[in-house]
């Protein structure tokens, strides 16, 4: 699989110019989960989550932000590709 991610958060620490998502993998989930679940749970662990019907995108956030500068940038096992 090849998937180009571009997002537009650039506080976030996996952006790179030209709106690049870098991370390796990223989760997508409900903003409930967002809000709920710790740092330690994204993207290595989203194959075995529970799913999340959501209705519109308003409903729907990346598990996977982290901003910048951020001292939690390796909480959640993923990481920034060259
Ligand atoms: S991890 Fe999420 S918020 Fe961060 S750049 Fe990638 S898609 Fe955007």
């Amino acid at each position: 699989m090849n998937q180009e991610i571009y997002c537009s958060v650039n506080t976030c620490h996996y952006w790179a110019n030209g709106n690049h998502c870098k991370a390796n993998k990223i989760m997508v989930t409900s903003d409930a989960v967002g809000d709920s679940m710790p740092d330690n749970f994204d993207a290595p662990q989203a194959s075995m989550a529970a799913p999340t019907p959501a209705n519109t995108c308003m409903e729907t956030a990346c598990k996977t932000f982290v901003p910048n500068q951020s001292d939690k940038i390796n909480a959640d096992g993923v990481y920034k590709q060259s």
